[in-house]
């Protein structure tokens, strides 16, 4: 049977790029070695750095004076790396979930964190509105896209201090002022890579401020200067990136990305909406386009459980809730088809039909 999978991340890749990667595990460019088994300072491997770092440049459209590292360690490292580089003495903090709320925690290591604002009376589930950043704060930091909850900033915000985003589970699904930005970071198992790599984008003159030492391998300077090369990067996650990033800019780049977003979230969103079965988790304004959340109506709840059978006999994967807001989540990252997201639509109508 076919499978559609919706998984939060690790996630769903699209097949060329899993095949194309496979590819060079057995014969790595007519080497007759695996890409597992060669140096990263291999002549045959910079093209394959320099070209990913090249691609993440042309499709954000990344002004001149920003650098893009490839390093290891996931989106959680950098809730430390982050204020390790950048927090002077103080550091503002949106709290929209789970990810935002660790964020915070690691920042207290370096200095003081305010949280200009939360929804977490909530379980998160709109983005909290109508708040002031305070301008004596090092920087503002914001989780664009909320991967626990469903909610997400997909706009680039406006504010009188220099801005950081976590982006893990929406980098790429649309253009990005980065302008707006000193630095963006995500986790790429969401919707660029296999795991293992973390992307960051990285503005050059706001390095080497902190007044603290910084470990070495925990300084961007680091490896800005030796271009992700400063020890051994994750050599086979950085290939899975590139022809990610390949099949992004084929595909039509980050303004086709958007638009397929946007029309599955809008067939996605519609039928919870049109469904007696269910109702939708988070604030219609604030639903996010890459993990859409939903759960049965209160009247409805005891099936819950046989929904869930029914989907996952009809293909899906990955649908269930994540434990802190329960029911379902369907993630919907670039590689998400249509087709797939029609099967998961007929489902719900079918069982609608049967209840
Ligand atoms: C998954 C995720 C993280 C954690 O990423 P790791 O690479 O596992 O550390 C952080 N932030 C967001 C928004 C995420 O979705």
């Amino acid at each position: 049977m076919k499978k559609y999978n919706f998984n939060a991340g690790p996630s769903m890749l699209p097949r060329e790029v899993i095949e194309n990667t496979a590819k060079q595990m057995l014969d790595f460019n007519g080497s007759g070695l695996s890409l597992m088994e060669i140096s990263h300072r291999a002549k045959d491997f910079q093209p394959v750095m320099d070209e990913a770092m090249a691609l993440v440049k042309e499709l954000l459209d990344v002004p001149e004076g920003y650098s893009v590292i490839f390093l290891g360690g996931g989106a959680s490292l950098q809730f430390c790396q982050v204020p390790c580089n950048f927090l002077i003495k103080k550091a503002a903090y949106l709290n929209t979930g789970v990810w935002a709320k660790k964020a915070m925690k690691e920042a207290k290591h370096f200095g003081e964190v305010v949280e200009v604002a939360s929804s977490a009376e909530a379980t998160y589930s709109y983005i909290p509105k109508g708040w002031q950043c305070p301008t004596d704060v090092d920087y503002l930091h914001i989780t664009t896209n909320n991967t626990i909850y469903g909610t997400e900033i997909r706009k680039d915000l406006d504010v009188p201090v220099r801005l950081i985003a976590d982006m893990s589970s929406d980098i790429f699904s649309r253009p990005v002022d980065v302008s707006k930005y000193d630095c963006i970071y995500g986790g790429a198992q969401k919707n660029l890579a296999m795991a293992g790599v973390t992307i960051i984008i990285v503005k050059d003159d706001c390095l080497g401020r902190a007044p603290r030492e910084i470990p070495t391998m925990l300084d961007y300077r680091t490896h800005v200067e030796k271009g992700s090369m400063f020890n051994t990067p994750p050599v086979v996650p950085i290939y899975s990136a590139l022809e990610t990033l390949r099949w992004i800019k084929r595909e039509g780049g980050v303004e086709a990305m958007n638009r397929r977003a946007v029309e599955r979230g809008r067939m996605l969103y519609d039928e919870i909406d049109r469904n007696r079965l269910f109702r939708g988790t988070v604030a219609v304004e604030d639903r996010s386009l890459m993990n859409i959340c939903f759960v049965m109506n209160d009247e409805y709840a005891e099936l819950e459980k046989p929904f869930m059978e029914f989907a996952t006999e009809r293909g899906m994967v990955g649908i269930k809730g994540h434990r802190s807001v329960g029911g379902f989540r369907a993630s919907c990252y670039n590689a998400q088809t249509i087709e797939g997201v029609k099967a998961l639509v007929a489902c719900m109508q079918e069982f609608e039909a049967k209840h």
